[in-house]
């Protein structure tokens, strides 16, 4: 009789527990027509296709964001500012947890980003600083001062203005005045030139210094060409300019056609010095035929590898890389920032820099 209770009692037990387990288990189970996971979406809003560098930028993100097991919704804006708004409008407006955004002009995203941070969306500024607004989480950059420092400094070797050479007379070009990072570029550039310029070492003919008087709105190469070509018809009819401060291979593209206009590029006439900044594949062909004397390269694959390392860990709610919080102040609080480190190039290190780590490809140089 004990041992027929006690199989009774075991059969019992034993229901009880399986009877348990299924309502957890069915808890776990996805909903009917519900995915096991869903993906967090990240919107990436980049500001133009015309130059190569975002398309890259882009580009590399989608890649590393979809190994990282991210969805992401890839938009260029084509330096609209309207076009970029709405299209970060609409991210938000289906769902996106994320915002890597590269803008146009830094000030312009305030209303849309409130409303981004309103339905809790992590915003990150790629590149370029988003100003004014609170709304920015984090900052992924290159050192941009730094960059103008480099670009300077290539003009100080080329000339030989720390073994005492000179005078030299010197244009300065800047980048775009609703975007930060120019105003970076011209004031590192400017920390190695002016003691130069003061010393009358460097002569800028023109006399057009400061961001007011030489920026490039939009970063346009037309634009640099006409101003270029008014300095050399106005100051340079009896002189020789022996070298120009570009912040961007589309610009310098634009003041070497100047140039090539007047006659520079001969036996009598030698390029002056020209900088730029992208390693853009057009540059480096110039560069090649012995026209652009520099650019800078910023590896715009391990931008986009940082950034998605800075969203994987905020979204996961773990530390957040960032190794400088005290440059960036947007107007309104200063933004946590990983700064890249740019590298200058000229003819004897473009193929290690650009070929050999897969950036560029010997066939597009051709
Ligand atoms: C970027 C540069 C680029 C320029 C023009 C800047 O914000 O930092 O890499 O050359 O925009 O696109």
């Amino acid at each position: 009789m004990k041992k027929l209770w006690f199989l009774i009692t075991l059969v019992v037990m034993l229901a009880v527990s399986l009877v348990g387990c299924t309502p957890a288990a069915a808890t776990d189970a996805p909903a009917a027509g519900e995915p096991a996971t869903e993906k967090k979406v990240v919107g990436i809003s980049m500001p133009t296709k015309s130059s190569e560098r975002w398309i890259s930028d882009g580009e590399s993100m989608v890649k590393v964001f979809t190994e990282m097991g991210y969805d992401t919704d890839l938009q260029f804006a084509e330096d609209d500012i309207p076009n970029q708004v709405a299209q970060i409008e609409n991210m938000v407006t289906k769902g996106a947890d994320v915002l890597v955004i590269a803008a146009i002009d830094g000030s312009t995203l305030s209303d849309v980003l409130q409303k981004a941070h309103d339905a809790g969306v992590l915003i990150i500024a790629y590149d370029r600083l988003i100003t004014k607004t609170a709304n920015v989480d984090y900052y992924a950059t290159f050192d941009n001062f730094q960059v103008g420092v480099l670009q300077a400094t290539q003009i100080e070797t080329a000339l030989g203005l720390k073994d005492g050479k000179g005078p030299f007379n010197i244009e300065l070009f800047g980048g775009s005045p609703d975007d930060t990072n120019a105003f970076y570029f011209y004031d590192g550039a400017m920390s190695v030139l002016q003691p130069y310029i003061d010393s009358g070492k460097l002569v800028v003919v023109s006399g057009q210094t400061g961001m007011e008087k030489v920026s490039t709105l939009r970063w346009d190469g037309a634009t640099a060409q006409a101003r270029m070509d008014n300095l050399l018809s106005a100051f340079y009819t009896d002189k020789r300019v022996d070298a120009v401060l570009s912040p961007y291979d589309g610009l310098s593209r634009g003041i070497l056609s100047s140039l090539r206009g007047v006659g520079y590029g001969t036996a009598d006439q030698p390029w002056p010095i020209v900088t730029g900044q992208d390693a853009e594949v057009a540059s480096i062909k110039l560069m090649i035929a012995g026209e652009q004397a520099y650019t800078v390269f910023k590896d715009t694959r391990e931008l986009a590898k940082q950034t998605a390392n800075m969203v994987d860990a905020a979204l996961k709610g773990q530390e957040v890389p960032v190794n400088d919080t005290e440059t960036y102040n947007n107007e309104v609080k200063m933004v946590p920032s990983y700064l890249l480190v740019p590298v200058s190039v000229d003819i004897n290190n473009y193929k290690a820099l650009l070929i050999d780590s897969g950036y560029l490809t010997e066939d597009q140089l051709k």
